[in-house]
């Protein structure tokens, strides 16, 4: 359905720009922005009086697979570092899933992203008893919602070698699948592949090298954990004699297309080397902080640093605003504008990877954008959107979420049976948390 979206307050981040315009949608993409445009006859008229347009948000890195652990019960003991996190709580999670809570956990994790106006998703999925075919089930959740995402298949060595091709094969499976869809003018192009790997420490020479074949075979980037936790370097030194950067760059798996979560205890040089390499460095502030695992040096991340969420939820308007605090409180140098350049950045890495323009609001740009019903007191300019960002902008102003061109969400209203659906997944989560108990 073409539309005219009236009397809006467009919102742009990168330069930061606000300014009243119309805007014409067809065929999934803007087709007119004009300070007046005329309707026609084909097009349905949406008045929004002045509420903020802006591009839907981008989620860089993210776990679908964690959507149901929120309010799980505890693990059998408290974990005490970094690895019994991933031992007592993540590595139970994802060993629990099966198909079907693959499917209600995605379900879940996209409509809490759909509400938070977050409309494309980098994801990481891992679930070791149920790999062959996750990501097609994940991919058919995140499309009931509308959604447009990247996915790949968490690479691992934890099952040893058969767990290992399992990955693989499943990161090859979805690439060819993608790299076909990618051409068709239907949803299926709401997605893409990427090669996932879980991090350096759970990965042998081997397993390293056939994710970097994969890379080359399709033309994608590496999506990995890098140096969440002091263990990951301490690892590679142990083993290989070398840092982690250094040692996804032995086995070429840094791309432009490359994505690096977290990077907290990287050496300088080695943050370079990825830099050099055009990878970009997605920064979990809230993950980061919830674990304990120190504050990632963003600083000199320089312009290739991206956000994520790394499963906690999907509201980039919440992580941007704890990155911001976080930053302030640990004397990163950054302010409210470096933050509103990094989701800026958010939407570069999601053009790239989908080859279209989804951070621009102008005539032929695709139409991912949000509205809110955002009141504030005070005047909202190009000059000071980055502070209305990191002190008050939030997801619950946001009212509507179109998604290539359709509305996901409309005057609050979701276009899919969200009580349905998340009912569902709470009767999904209940049989999750019963199994987990048994492990
Ligand atoms: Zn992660």
């Amino acid at each position: 359905m073409p539309y005219l979206l009236q009397s809006s307050t467009v919102v742009t981040f990168d330069p930061p720009a606000v300014e009243r315009a119309d805007l014409r949608v067809a065929a999934g993409r803007i087709i007119e922005r004009n300070s007046a445009i005329e309707p026609n006859e084909t097009e349905e008229v949406v008045n929004l009086n002045g509420k903020l347009i802006m591009p839907g948000m981008v989620c860089a890195h993210t776990h679908l697979y964690s959507a149901l652990a929120r309010g799980m019960p505890a693990p059998p003991r408290a974990p005490t570092n970094f690895k019994e996190i991933l031992e007592l709580i993540w590595w139970r999670l994802d060993r629990a899933l099966d198909e079907e809570t693959i499917y209600w956990s995605a379900i879940g994790g996209a409509i809490d992203a759909a509400r938070a106006g977050t409309t494309c998703l980098f994801d990481h999925h891992a679930s070791p008893s149920y790999v062959g075919g996750s990501l097609q089930i994940v991919r058919e959740a995140i499309e009931k919602i509308g959604l447009r995402a990247v996915l790949c298949y968490e690479v691992t060595d934890r099952a040893g070698s058969r767990g290992r091709d399992h990955g693989v094969g499943e990161n090859r499976a979805f690439l060819r699948w993608a790299r076909h869809a990618m051409n068709e003018p239907s949803h299926k192009a709401m997605f893409r592949g990427m090669v996932g790997a879980h991090a350096s420490f759970t990965l042998s020479d081997e397993s390293l090298d056939r994710c970097a074949g994969l890379m080359q075979e399709f033309d994608a980037g590496l999506h990995i954990h890098v140096a969440e936790d002091e263990c990951d370097v301490v690892d590679a030194q142990a083993k290989y004699g070398i840092g982690v950067i250094e040692r996804l760059a032995r086995h070429d798996a840094l791309s432009p297309r490359t994505i690096l979560a977290h990077g907290v205890h990287l050496a300088e040089h080695e943050i370079d080397q990825a830099i050099s390499a055009g990878a970009w460095f997605a920064h979990n502030p809230r993950s980061n902080a919830n674990n304990g695992v120190g504050y990632a040096p963003v600083s000199k991340f320089g312009q290739r640093m991206v956000l994520g969420t790394d499963g906690i939820g999907a509201d980039m308007f919440e992580e941007a605003r704890f990155a911001y605090f976080k930053g302030r409180d640990s004397g990163s140098g950054f302010t409210a504008n470096d933050w509103l350049r990094v989701l800026a950045n958010n939407h570069k890495l999601a053009s790239e990877i989908f080859d279209v323009n989804l951070g621009a609001i102008d005539a032929g740009c695709r139409a991912d954008l949000i509205v809110l019903d955002y009141r504030p007191p005070t005047p909202l300019t190009s000059e000071n959107l980055a502070w209305h960002l990191a002190f008050a902008m939030n997801s619950a102003t946001v009212e509507s979420v179109m998604v290539n061109g359709d509305f996901i969400i409309r005057d609050r209203q979701a276009t899919f049976d969200e009580e349905y659906l998340s009912e569902q997944a709470r009767t999904a989560a209940t049989r999750l948390w019963k199994k987990l108990k048994s492990l």
